[in-house]
């Protein structure tokens, strides 16, 4: 196996080593065919980490994600680590690596299967085909914005307050992604923001038609209110493409996109930074869901979410977009097989472990 690229993989807590190891499955598969033009180092992060470290993020996994291409990340937290102070949580593994590698832009395919479209929370003529990518501004926005926090006001009455502030720099890049993503996809990109009453919804929505006009004309650009694109996905969900939104509306998007596909169990997700003078491009990789406490040792999570992951990895990071697709090919022959693991039962289908 040559190795041009370097895969770090960080299994985390609970479900997320089961899940994990079905990737490692799916590597020794690739393996087998010739197809895994990578080599694989494994670190550790959350609970595991702070286990054998007292860190959630030891300095070690972190320069491994700095030198990787790309990281697999399975999840992190658990019961056992619950009542740590804050700043030693588990969940800090994943923030301290978000903000070190500089992971602005976070990508959430929502994809109905076919043999899952009466999972869905819509009828299956709306959502049969379903096959959109949501992309969110991951860094900025209102989670961070100063001033923040509750106050007094002059009669001593308690005032909650965040700020919403973006920089035209910040907007262009993770509009830049979604342009680049659209041109892999259909072509079309749909920007949310809340421009009627936002200032920074304006600058949005200026920056957005100043970069397509620049750079992406021969991509169709519309704008939409964020209320409206929540109503239209409800209703009308095949009409998008890619959605762009802040860090915010992308997150309420996202969940309400992940609500049309069914079950946590086989969604993934992407974190990609800035690409770099060299070329180069930090990437995270992860289930939507976490580390399931509830049924972590039991052998009957999901381990799609995790092995849908490791495909937007191959693709995008490692441009393996045939090996990718295989992967999401034998996936949904799984499910239409008519295998299911608990979190996507339905009558008549034959109940299997994690390790099918
Ligand atoms: P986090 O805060 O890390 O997102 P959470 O507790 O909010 O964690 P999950 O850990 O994703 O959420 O679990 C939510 C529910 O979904 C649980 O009942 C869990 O068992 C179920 N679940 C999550 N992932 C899977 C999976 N891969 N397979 C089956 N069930 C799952
Ligand atoms: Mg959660």
């Amino acid at each position: 196996m040559s190795a041009n690229k370097k895969l770090l993989v960080l299994p985390g807590d609970g479900i997320g080593p089961e899940v994990m190891r079905e990737v490692r499955r799916v590597i020794d598969w690739m393996e087998h065919r010739r197809a895994a033009r990578f080599s694989i180092d494994e670190g550790l992060v959350g609970g595991a980490a702070i286990d054998a470290t007292g860190q959630p993020c030891p300095d070690a996994t972190l320069e491994a994600a700095r030198q990787a291409d790309a990281v697999l990340f399975g999840s992190v937290g658990g019961p056992k680590w619950d009542s740590l102070p804050f700043e030693q949580r588990p969940e800090l593994g994943i923030l301290r690596l978000r903000k070190e590698l500089g992971l602005f832009a976070n990508l959430r395919p929502a994809v109905v299967l076919d043999p899952l479209v009466d999972a869905s929370s819509l009828k299956p003529d709306v959502v049969r085909g379903l096959d959109i990518m949501i992309v969110r501004e991951s860094t900025g926005g209102i989670y961070f914005g100063e001033p923040r926090g509750i106050h007094k006001d002059a009669a001593g009455k308690r005032v909650g307050i965040d700020t919403e502030v973006y920089s035209e720099d910040e907007i262009a890049r993770v509009a830049r992604v979604a342009f680049d993503l659209a041109r892999q996809r259909r072509n079309k990109v749909t920007s949310t923001e809340k421009a009627n009453v936002m200032q920074s919804g304006r600058l949005w929505r200026a920056v957005v038609s100043e970069v397509h006009k620049a750079e992406y004309a021969d991509v169709e650009l519309e704008h939409m209110y964020a209320d409206n694109a929540a109503m239209q996905l409800c209703s009308r969900p095949k009409q998008f493409d890619v959605i762009l939104g802040s860090n915010l509306f992308g997150d309420v998007l996202s969940d309400l996109a992940a609500a049309l596909t069914g079950s946590l169990g086989m969604l993934p997700s992407a974190t990609l930074g800035a690409v770099q003078p060299s070329g180069k491009r930090h990437a995270l990789y992860e289930p939507i869901h976490g580390s399931a406490p509830d049924i972590a040792g039991k052998g009957v999570a999901n381990p799609s979410a995790q092995i849908l992951s490791f495909a937007m990895l191959l693709r995008i990071s490692f441009g393996m977009e045939e090996d990718a697709k295989l992967i999401e090919t034998a996936v949904e022959k799984v499910l239409g097989g008519g295998l299911r693991t608990a979190d996507i039962m339905q009558p008549g289908m034959a109940r299997v472990s994690t390790s099918v």
